[in-house]
């Protein structure tokens, strides 16, 4: 027998295709042949090496890997739905505080009227010279505006809509001028 005969033999021997005879030669040869005896054993020591290490990957990687790595992945979603919903009570709180602060600004710009036209009731004497000075303002602010009126009524002489806000910046301006010209009359 060949080596290479041999080395055939031990192929199927490996993959269980070997007869009683084949088997024989194959002895007799592996027997004397140095090179031969060498392949086989690193054949066998090959076969332990995967005989004993393929059921620790198979058993390793479903069990202890696949689990750690569904866990993570079910800790990142979890951290993802977290951060979702701080998102969305921020968006909630941000919008409550923003609507707060919008009703106090319009509450403070409300209330400023009254809270002067109430100081000119209560304190009539002392609010009449800060009202005249005032008035004096308003009287400017009064002219200023009818001018602006003029000039915005030539300059958008065909925009109806500027002129009817300018006409109800002149109207307000107006009756705030009257509110607060009232106690210095009485
Ligand atoms: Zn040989």
């Amino acid at each position: 027998m060949r080596c290479r005969d041999a080395k055939q033999l031990l192929t199927a021997r490996r993959d269980s295709n070997l007869t009683r005879s084949d088997e024989v030669t194959l002895q007799e040869h592996l027997h004397y042949c140095q090179p031969c005896r060498a392949t086989e054993q690193q054949q066998q020591h090959l076969d332990t090496l995967l005989s004993t290490s393929a059921p620790r990957i198979c058993n390793s990687i479903p069990t202890e890997k696949i689990m750690l790595a569904i866990q993570q992945q079910r800790r990142i979603s979890q951290q993802l739905e977290q951060l979702r919903t701080q998102q969305q009570t921020r968006i909630v709180r941000l919008r409550t505080v923003g609507m707060a602060l919008a009703a106090a600004t319009f509450f403070t710009l409300g209330s400023i009227p009254l809270l002067l036209l109430a100081i000119t009731i209560e304190q009539t004497g002392l609010a009449v010279k800060a009202l005249s000075l005032l008035s004096n303002v308003i009287d400017v602010l009064y002219i200023l505006t009818q001018y602006l009126q003029t000039g915005l009524t030539i300059a958008t002489r065909n925009s109806w809509l500027l002129s009817g806000v300018a006409f109800a910046v002149v109207v307000m301006m107006g009756m705030w001028l009257r509110l607060m010209r009232y106690p210095q009359e009485a």
